[in-house]
């Protein structure tokens, strides 16, 4: 019954009425690859590669960048890989990097805003992900993509590199974590593969709460009616236009999160790699038109709290 139980984790998980949610990995080395396919992953939904570039005095190479996605991609045997470009300023800081201080960092130069500010930087990076591409499914996805003139420059480069490389081309795809997004989901539609919902930094953003802050971080709950509405919002837009939505915020790997993203149409959860196991089964344990009456509910409701006893509740 142990061993059955066990196994669990890698059946897909459908729900009682046959819909299949997709759970992935949030990883941040090729260790992790490899304990993310132990654990059930069905892919990768978010590589975060700014761990690459801490704690050191320079930034890595080509080929050291190389190397790393490579192992990644042979752990992960041929199954999807988000690999997320650099997502650096914030609360990640690199010293050799020497940016400019903030007066607020999380409205700062960072995520995409950076790489555009320094192509040299994302050039080199590109070139790693895209000649590693040829080992499997890499999906290349933005973050912090704020308004379409970032994501037209940023293709464009990508688009360039990868030719350099002579690459084949790759799913592209943005982080939805900035409001402005949400808003403009149906016109980055048209221009991407993929949207993956940043639920952390979007509650952070919709909320005006920050994510670190030692009184209102608890407060920032995703589950927020505020934030949910934003997710419907950008699936609405992201059905329109024939792409698919994940998530790889921490709410995702939250089991009433992950009830509330897959009813409101979210087809992918990207979660730590000890959730997977049981959002999988909570997955399997529910039907979706269950699922998407829960999710239309926590719409409706005032508090992030309410939707968590609705989740209860079931
Ligand atoms: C997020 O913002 O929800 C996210 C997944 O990215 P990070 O936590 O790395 O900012
Ligand atoms: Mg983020």
């Amino acid at each position: 019954r142990r061993e059955e139980e066990r196994r669990a984790c890698y059946l897909p998980a459908v729900t009682t009425d046959g819909v299949r949610v997709e759970v992935a990995a949030n990883i941040s080395s090729p260790k992790e690859a490899a304990a993310a396919v132990n654990g059930g992953a069905e892919g990768v939904g978010l590589m975060r590669t700014e761990f690459l570039f801490l704690q050191r005095d320079t930034p890595p190479s080509e080929e050291e960048q190389l190397e790393v996605y490579e192992a990644i991609l042979r752990a992960m045997n041929g199954l999807p890989v988000i690999l997320r470009t650099l997502d650096i300023g914030g609360d990640k800081e690199v010293p050799y990097l020497s940016m400019p201080a903030e007066e607020n960092p999380f409205l700062g130069v960072r995520g995409l805003r950076l790489c555009l500010q320094r192509p040299d930087l994302f050039r080199t990076q590109l070139r790693a992900i895209f000649r590693a591409s040829r080992l499997g499914a890499v999906r290349l996805m933005f973050p912090m993509v704020t308004t379409p003139s970032e994501l037209t420059q940023a293709k464009a480069i990508a688009e360039e590199v990868r030719r350099d490389v002579g690459a084949k081309p790759v799913e592209v795809g943005i982080m939805i974590e900035v409001p402005a997004a949400v808003v403009m989901a149906d016109q980055f539609a048209r221009e991407v593969d993929f949207f993956s919902i940043g639920t952390n930094d979007l509650t952070q953003y919709v909320l005006a709460m920050d994510r670190l802050h030692p009184v209102l971080a608890p407060q920032a709950d995703g589950l927020h009616p505020a934030v949910l509405r934003m997710v419907r919002q950008t699936v609405e837009a992201a059905k329109r236009n024939g792409i698919w939505v994940g998530a790889c915020g921490g709410i995702a790997g939250d089991p009433a999160g992950a009830m509330m993203l897959a009813g409101l149409g979210v087809a992918e959860l990207s979660v730590g790699i000890p959730s997977i196991a049981a959002i999988k089964a909570r997955m399997r344990g529910l039907s979706m038109a269950r699922l998407e009456e829960m999710a239309r509910r926590a719409l409706d409701c005032q508090s992030a709290a309410e939707v968590r006893a609705l989740a209860v509740a079931g």
